[in-house]
């Protein structure tokens, strides 16, 4: 058996495929670059619904564990 050490990149990165955010409220969907109102404050992005308001997505910017600083 054979073990592949040597990665080959032939296959384009997985971020062609695009994600598409629900908004819980109302519905609303768009992929993540879409139509979200993007808020940036502190290490945190936050996308918002343009047709309701309400908040989509929380992330943080940095890869450490989400603090929850509220
Ligand atoms: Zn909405």
């Amino acid at each position: 058996m054979a073990i592949h050490t040597y990665h080959d990149d032939a296959h384009p990165p997985p971020e062609r495929r695009k994600t598409v955010l629900f908004c819980p409220e109302c519905g609303h969907e768009s992929p993540i670059t879409g139509d979200w109102n993007t808020d940036v404050s502190g290490d945190e992005r936050v996308l918002v619904c343009t047709a309701c308001g309400s908040v989509v997505d929380r992330r943080s910017r940095r890869r450490t564990d989400v603090v929850e600083a509220t």
